[in-house]
């Protein structure tokens, strides 16, 4: 997609070649060529997969460093609540957001407390007549941007409001101007602590459908994390009290907002292959009894994004204890609202995104279409990846679009090999014969 910002980028120096990121990606963005990996930007969705397998730390995410916000007058803090599962023996929230303003921002607006108004909203609009079932969720933005691209006709079934991150950031900036009416909106920063780089791209992207996101900056859970533990360790007595509960905080594991839905009829998977794989399912209507999904592309949900520090199983057992001594939430109460606001909403539905055409020319991409089964009935169909492509379709795709060449096929470059050697002995003993005859 022209001008689409990524959020996980390649240090070629680091790279080695070694094929580990080729296969795990779950929209075949990855090639390797001339020794080294590249990603094709029109397909990556910033899952950050490529991230945790590649073992030479070549691929990275982008995102703000904290000083990105010393020239605002305001700065608000937005954690996602999987920052409360990177702490060893945390008891109470409050030391975290305490701790948020030690390090120098003036405001905290938790993100799971707009995850709780965001169940609520779900569970109202699961209740209106004629929408496209099963519902899924619209919180992971790898997950939406991997329905745009691969999944188009699943776009209807996505939730049309908007995540909890981008509902915090303008609740919290309606607070601030109330509380600060002499502010301008280009003092007020909020600053997303994120735990991937998808997050990341959702904010540069202006995702759902360029609507201009309130979220100014967005840092990484990890360089947060480490700001926060030199100032935790005073422990301090809190003066801030969490305004969110069990509901917002379950969140950050998968099963968390799916769980808050309140509606048996649902299922809920994490990790980019499985999503992958339910997407497929839904796309072949093998589901036809569910009602809502959730998906999330890191490994046990938000607590395993890229950017965060701890284990996720971990992080999600510390989440579990945490949430035992917490309300069940501090946003809503059962029948307290009716109606969605419009603001929560997507100003427009989700629109697929196509990829990128063999040919401008209607005729020109069926014969190149035909080449490329040509090609691909002619190869082993073993999808190994010695070539550099992660599948054998892919690598008679790249053929035809002239990105590959069909020598870099090891197998076929040694049947040929073979036949060449065999021809070989064989015109030496016709000689031979031919000698002693
Ligand atoms: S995993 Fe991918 S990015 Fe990392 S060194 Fe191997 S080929 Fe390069
Ligand atoms: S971020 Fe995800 S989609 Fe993009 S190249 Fe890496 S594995 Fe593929």
């Amino acid at each position: 997609m022209a001008g689409y910002k990524h959020s996980v980028s390649l240090d070629i120096e680091k790279c080695k070649g070694c094929t580990n990121c080729l296969k795990p990606c779950p929209t075949e963005a990855i090639r390797i060529r001339n020794g080294h990996a590249y990603i094709k930007s029109m397909r990556c969705v910033d899952c950050g997969k490529c991230i945790s397998v590649c073992p030479y730390g070549a691929k990275k995410a982008v995102y703000d460093k904290l000083s990105a916000m010393d020239s605002f007058k305001l700065k608000i803090a937005l954690p996602a609540p999987s920052l409360y599962g990177q702490f060893d023996n945390l008891d109470d929230v409050d030391y975290v957001l305490q701790g948020l303003l030690d390090i120098g921002f003036d405001d905290v607006f938790e993100v799971s407390r707009a995850a709780e108004l965001v169940s609520d909203y779900t569970r109202l609009y699961m209740k209106q007549p004629g929408i496209k079932l099963p519902v899924i969720s619209s919180a992971c933005p790898a997950v939406v941007r991997l329905i745009s691209l691969r999944f188009p006709f699943l776009c209807e079934n996505v939730l049309p409001i908007l995540p909890p991150v981008e509902i915090a950031a303008r609740l919290a900036k309606t607070r601030a101007k109330k509380k600060h009416p002499e502010l301008k909106d280009e003092d007020i920063c909020c600053c997303f602590i994120s735990p991937c780089p998808a997050k990341v791209s959702y904010v540069s992207n202006d995702m759902f459908n360029g609507e201009k996101s309130a979220i100014d900056i967005v840092v990484s859970m990890s360089d947060v994390y480490f700001a926060l533990i030199d100032v935790m360790k005073n422990d301090k007595a809190p003066g801030v009290s969490t305004q969110s509960g069990m509901i917002g905080v379950s969140w950050a594991a998968t099963g968390g907002e799916a769980s808050a839905v309140f509606n048996d009829k649902y299922l809920a998977a994490d990790g980019i292959e499985n999503v992958n794989r339910v997407l497929e399912q839904i796309d072949n209507s093998d589901f036809p009894d569910l009602e809502f999904v959730e998906l999330n592309a890191c490994n046990g949900g938000c607590v395993g994004g890229a950017m965060t520090v701890a284990n996720p199983y971990i992080a999600k057992a510390r989440l579990q204890s945490l949430k035992r001594y917490m309300p069940v939430s501090q946003s809503w109460k059962f029948g307290s609202r009716d109606s969605i606001p419009d603001d929560a909403k997507m100003a427009e539905p989700l629109q697929g995104i196509p990829y990128s055409p063999l040919s401008g020319d209607r005729n020109e991409a069926i014969r190149m279409m035909a080449e490329i089964q040509q090609i691909h009935e002619k190869l082993p169909d073993w999808d190994c990846g010695s070539c550099g492509s992660p599948t054998c379709m892919c690598f008679a795709e790249d053929i035809v679009r002239g990105d590959a060449d069909r020598e870099d096929c090891v197998v076929l470059v040694r049947e040929k090999l073979h036949r060449l050697i065999g021809e070989q002995l064989k015109n030496e003993k016709q000689k031979d014969n031919k000698d002693e005859g």
